[in-house]
């Protein structure tokens, strides 16, 4: 048997090749531009450390492409962030922002290190350095930033900060996204990933593909991670009456069959740095959580952890990718042959980024919206974002729009719901290159 691979640069093309088999007249010449990134900028820079020792840092950002607009994406602190990873993240950031009909390109960013040995000053001190190496390359109009990974608020107003005192004199609020409120931020920005989860899995339930749940209340969920986007998830889920028999962060799985009190795990949380050892849950590995019995599994953490290797284990009927890239094409396979539907990450974490770019709206705009009317929007977004990929979808299950493998002949088999979703959002952006016209 051939070793599975995990490099995030042939996952994403693999996924490019398969969804553009779907797509018709997509000029080969075009192919090459849609999948090479526009500029990629690797930093060392230097930075001195609380014990007045210098350390270098290596970082990445990356634009993938800017055909609807400035690039837009996060930026992740983490010992593994790898030029790789990062370039493919931006170009899921350019199908997320395409499918959901947002004026942005993908882009996205990371540091290599590790926040946990970092104290709160150096913290600021890198972020600082980082923004002013890349003083040519952000910009309000050109690459808007936004959390991620060990990324947050606080290190969104850094880069704002340090952007605006090296350009004063202008509204320079909306070179970043994911501020606090009283920066500019906007009211559910925080929340907006995981709420997400919940508007899209709620949509897609709807549609009765899963007859043994077709709502969020009764439905028991496993989440892996607890960070920003997996502790807003849990929450929202139990808010609307999902039962959550798992969750983790690195630290390992708590697990309980009857559920999870969610006040006590964020509690537990705050006071002991991590979930294991919450009185009267069992412990598991993040491995285990994967193949828990459960109704909706939502990794919400690292990439690559529905693999082939456990892929034939996994109990959930929906898995819900909060995470970005956390299944690999070989799982894929696994999971559509077993009947498991997936909401792939470029609808189900694109919450986050469509609640950023309503903030970019409001600082431009110099408003602040109330919360409600963010979260309408966002919801009407997702539902949209579901609503067009399963219509697409029907349509290759009915047969009304046929497939044929350009090379042998032979109909492809009906796609399933990544392949479908990134048919729609390289379409929309092959589309817009030959609209706006090859320059020159
Ligand atoms: P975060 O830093 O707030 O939280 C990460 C969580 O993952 C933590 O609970 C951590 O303990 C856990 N974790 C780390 N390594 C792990 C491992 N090996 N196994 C299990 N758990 C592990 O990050 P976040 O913002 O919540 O992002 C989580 C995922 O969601 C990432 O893939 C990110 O790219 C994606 N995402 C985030 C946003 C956003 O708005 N923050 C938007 C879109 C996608």
């Amino acid at each position: 048997m051939t070793e599975e691979i995990f490099d995030p640069l042939i996952i994403s093309e693999q996924q490019f090749d398969k969804a553009s088999l779907y797509i018709n007249h997509l000029q080969s010449g075009l192919v090459d531009f849609l999948k090479q990134p526009k500029h990629v900028h690797v930093i060392h820079f230097p930075v001195e450390m609380d014990d007045c020792s210098v350390r270098t840092f290596r970082s990445y950002r990356v634009i993938h492409n800017r055909v609807f607009g400035p690039g837009k994406g996060g930026i992740r602190y983490h010992p593994d962030v790898t030029e790789e990873e990062v370039i493919s993240l931006a170009k899921l950031m350019t199908w997320k922002c395409a499918l959901v009909n947002i004026p942005f390109g993908g882009a996205k960013g990371g540091i290599c290190c590790n926040t946990k040995e970092l104290s709160n000053s150096e913290l600021r001190r890198i972020t600082r350095r980082f923004t002013s190496d890349l003083l040519d390359v952000i910009g309000p109009h050109t690459d808007i930033p936004a959390p991620d990974m060990y990324t947050n608020e606080q290190t969104m107003a850094w880069i704002y900060d340090t952007y605006d005192v090296l350009n004063p004199g202008k509204n320079n609020r909306p070179v970043v996204t994911g501020k606090p409120l009283d920066l500019g931020g906007s009211f559910g920005r925080t929340e907006a990933t995981g709420r997400g989860c919940l508007y899209v899995t709620e949509r897609f339930l709807s549609k009765g593909l899963i007859p043994e749940i077709n709502e969020i209340a009764g439905a028991r969920v496993a989440i892996q991670g607890f960070g920003n986007v997996g502790s807003v998830a849990a929450e929202e889920f139990s808010k609307h009456g999902a039962k959550i028999v798992a969750l983790s962060d690195s630290s390992g799985c708590i697990y309980s069959e009857s559920g999870l009190n969610l006040d006590e795990a964020i509690q537990f949380k705050q006071e002991h740095g991590c979930l294991v050892g919450m009185p009267d849950t069992l412990t598991l590995t993040n491995e285990a959580l994967m193949e828990v019995d459960c109704d909706v599994l939502i990794p919400a953490a690292v990439s690559n952890q529905i693999h082939t290797g456990n892929a034939h284990n996994i109990k959930a009927k929906l898995i819900v990718e909060a995470a970005n890239n956390p299944t690999t094409p070989g799982a894929d396979i696994i999971l559509k042959q077993r009947g498991i539907y997936l909401i792939p990450d470029i609808i189900a974490n694109a919450g986050g980024v469509t609640v950023s770019y309503y903030e970019w709206v409001q600082n431009h705009a110099n408003e602040q919206w109330d919360l409600d009317v963010v979260n309408d929007k966002l919801k009407k977004k997702m539902h949209y974002c579901i609503d067009t990929v399963f219509k697409r979808w029907q349509v290759f299950v009915v047969g009304d729009e046929k497939c044929v493998d350009k090379v042998s002949g032979e109909t492809l088999e009906c796609p399933d719901f990544r392949t479908v979703a990134l048919v729609t959002a390289i379409e929309r952006v092959a589309n817009a290159t030959l609209m706006r016209g090859i320059w020159p």
